[in-house]
């Protein structure tokens, strides 16, 4: 049984704000096929909540997933982001939007950044879940954002601690005695 010191986020109103955000993609998109590249693991259950928030008669969307190690949330160098899975399709020419849980150093979104860039994509952009804004450390944003949370370690809706706690419905703080 997961202990949570408390809800940071409540279910109703992350639906409530990826709602916001599938209509905001929908009208920036319209007419247009979108390549929405979902970050394993944590941003899985953000990820097939929004793109059902996207409406389907107005834009086309494409599926696809991308894997990159994680050492933690203290990797020091950009050389320590690595690929373990790479995207299926074809990168070059496609509006793409990458879907992160959250951006907290910024290290990964950089990385992620470069590498597909380097594609050729028409455009890039990023969707983001969470927004840790104090531990970064380097100017990284997300094009479209859920919220910013402060400096706190959250588990719940795809977040995991040692690969547990990611169907809790809500975001919480994980209580460091169920660590
Ligand atoms: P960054 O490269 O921006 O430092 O790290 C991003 C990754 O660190 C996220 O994709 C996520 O996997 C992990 N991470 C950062 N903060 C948290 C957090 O509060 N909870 C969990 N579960 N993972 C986090």
């Amino acid at each position: 049984m997961a202990k949570v010191t408390k809800v940071l986020i409540e279910s109703d109103k992350i639906a409530q704000r990826i709602k916001q955000l599938g209509a905001q993609i929908t009208q920036d998109y319209a007419g247009k096929t979108v390549l929405m590249i979902a970050i394993l693991r944590g941003s899985v259950i953000f990820f097939s909540d929004l793109i059902r928030e996207i409406d389907s008669d107005k834009v086309d969307i494409i599926i696809d997933f991308i894997s990159v190690s994680s050492y933690g949330s203290s990797h020091k160098t950009t050389g320590e982001v690595r690929m373990l899975k790479d995207a299926d399709e074809a990168i070059d020419g496609k509006d793409v939007i990458i879907v992160e849980d959250i951006v907290d150093t910024g290290l990964t979104l950089q990385y992620l950044k470069k590498v597909l860039s380097s594609r050729n994509p028409s455009s890039l952009k990023v969707c983001c879940l969470l927004d840790k804004p104090e531990r970064r450390k380097v100017e990284i944003s997300a094009d479209y954002l859920g919220f910013t949370i402060p400096n706190e370690f959250v588990v719940g809706y795809g977040f995991d601690y040692a690969q547990k706690y990611r169907n809790l419905k809500d975001i919480c703080v994980l209580d460091p005695k169920a660590k």
